[in-house]
């Protein structure tokens, strides 16, 4: 785990701590992403809770594929 990647600012809404604790690991494989073309890591996320497991992710990125490529990771399941 490098220093950039602590950069990557994340916000739960609504979330509870069990799936926070399931999304961790997802959330830091997203926070080491770099985008192939503009070289900006993910710059914020923010979770919004749903019902049963579901979950919204609101990405900030210099570009749509950065944000394709995150959202890929952690995906909208816990
Ligand atoms: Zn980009």
């Amino acid at each position: 785990m490098n220093a950039m990647a602590e950069a990557m600012k994340i916000t739960y809404r609504e979330l509870s701590v069990t799936l926070r604790e399931r999304l961790r690991e997802r959330l830091e494989r997203a926070a080491q992403l770099r985008c192939a073309e503009h070289s900006q890591p993910v710059v914020a996320v923010t979770i919004h809770g749903r019902e049963n497991g579901w979950f919204d992710s609101v990405w900030t990125t210099c570009c749509t594929t950065l944000e394709t490529q995150a959202g890929a990771i952690v995906k909208s399941r816990c």
